[in-house]
């Protein structure tokens, strides 16, 4: 247990059954940070964040707050507010009573009491609504309501369960940087399960990514999508050209490496030996058009390519082609002048640079 962190999760195993286990994981977030549990339906990030909030009890290993263990302690006294998908806003009281309920049940005086509700919902920006009952507020408004009355006892840790994942697309796009502003502002510790990578990758200081029950990566946003250690990471976060390939003798500032079909292509980094199998990512934005007749730049990849399939998505373009190795490829170009003429058919020259294809450490 280090002080020097606000949450230790050590080894913390939740075993449903046999067949069923979460765990063990481990991770510490620091004081303010927002942190983010990322990961597919069923890999146990709902399991993690109940532990944490003293619903369910784990199996084995301990959860520390500032040093002090929490296993034991009873959920009311953890000093965590909850913020949950369905809102969970008491429906037979008015915004300001559903916002003052913890309050009262700490019986705080009620002056303090109209002080503090009034601020928090100041906060959320939707002071007029104080008499309104729940019914009569939108998705975005209930959601602010429950953030509200979460953040009116002061948590020490604030645990977010995908709670924005009821609102239309438009509104979570929203929430999102009324969510990040308001945590940045109060600087609150934060532990938020998602589902959903672009929601993670906008909000989070870091991200553990969860897979079936463990650990895949932990990072920030940037290290998640640009270093992906394993293949289940690369191909959660984003989309992604994962091929299978062998490492060959590095030359120069490049290493060679031999996909499967045959495409040869340079890395720039490659912890692996000379023979060793590995798999390689390329994002698809990561490619570019280069004019046939331009000089050829050694230093990046350059891939011939035919046109099998197009969507045209305003921004962007997204190209399923085949190199001349017949290795399938997703590519992502921005729409411009350069990409107004393609059309399936077409044969291109892609590249890409040695910096973008990576290996993954898996
Ligand atoms: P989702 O995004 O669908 O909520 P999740 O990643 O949050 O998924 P959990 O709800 O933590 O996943 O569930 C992880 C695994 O544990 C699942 O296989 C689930 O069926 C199982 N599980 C969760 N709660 C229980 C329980 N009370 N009894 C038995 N198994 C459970």
């Amino acid at each position: 247990m280090n002080p020097d962190f606000e949450l230790t999760i050590t080894e913390l195993v939740k075993r449903f059954s046999p067949e069923v286990t979460i765990g063990p994981i481990s991770f510490e977030v620091k004081e303010g940070e927002f942190f983010s549990l990322l990961g597919p339906s069923g890999c146990g990030k709902t399991t993690m964040l109940r532990c944490i909030a003293g619903f369910e009890t784990p199996t084995d290993g301990s959860i520390s707050l500032r040093g002090e263990r929490l296993n034991e302690r009873p959920a009311h006294r953890r000093d965590v507010g909850l913020v949950f998908q369905n809102y969970a806003l008491f429906p037979h009281l008015t915004v300001f009573e559903n916002v003052a309920f913890g309050l009262r049940l700490r019986r705080a005086p009620k002056g303090e009491v109209h002080e503090r509700v009034g601020q928090m919902l100041e906060l959320v920006g939707l002071p007029d609504l104080a008499q309104r009952n729940p019914a009569q507020l939108s998705g975005g408004q209930q959601q602010r309501i429950a953030i509200a009355r979460s953040l009116v006892l002061e948590p020490r840790l604030l645990l977010f369960d995908e709670p924005l994942s009821n609102l239309d697309l438009k509104l979570r796009v929203q929430m999102r940087w009324e969510l990040r502003n308001l945590q940045r502002k109060l600087g609150k510790t934060s532990i938020y399960v998602t589902h959903d990578q672009t929601e993670a990758l906008a909000l989070s200081d870091r991200i553990a990514v969860l897979s079936q029950g463990r650990i895949e990566q932990i990072g920030t946003p940037m290290e998640i999508y640009e270093a992906p250690r394993t293949a289940f990471v690369a191909d959660f976060i984003g989309s992604s050209n994962i091929l299978e390939a062998i490492v060959g003798a590095p030359s120069d500032q490049a290493v060679p490496i031999r996909t499967e079909r045959g495409m040869n292509l340079r890395v720039r980094a490659c912890i692996q030996s000379a023979g060793t199998r590995v798999k390689v990512l390329m994002r698809p934005e990561k490619f570019h058009l280069v004019d046939g007749d331009a000089v050829a730049d050694a230093a990046e990849n350059r891939l011939a390519s035919c046109i099998e399939d197009m969507t045209y998505l305003g921004e962007d373009v997204h190209l399923r082609v085949v190199t001349t190795d017949a290795e399938p490829l997703l590519v992502s170009l921005k729409s411009g002048r350069d990409t107004r003429s393609l059309k399936p058919g077409d044969t291109v020259k892609l590249a890409i640079s040695p910096d973008d294809v990576h290996v993954l450490r898996e």
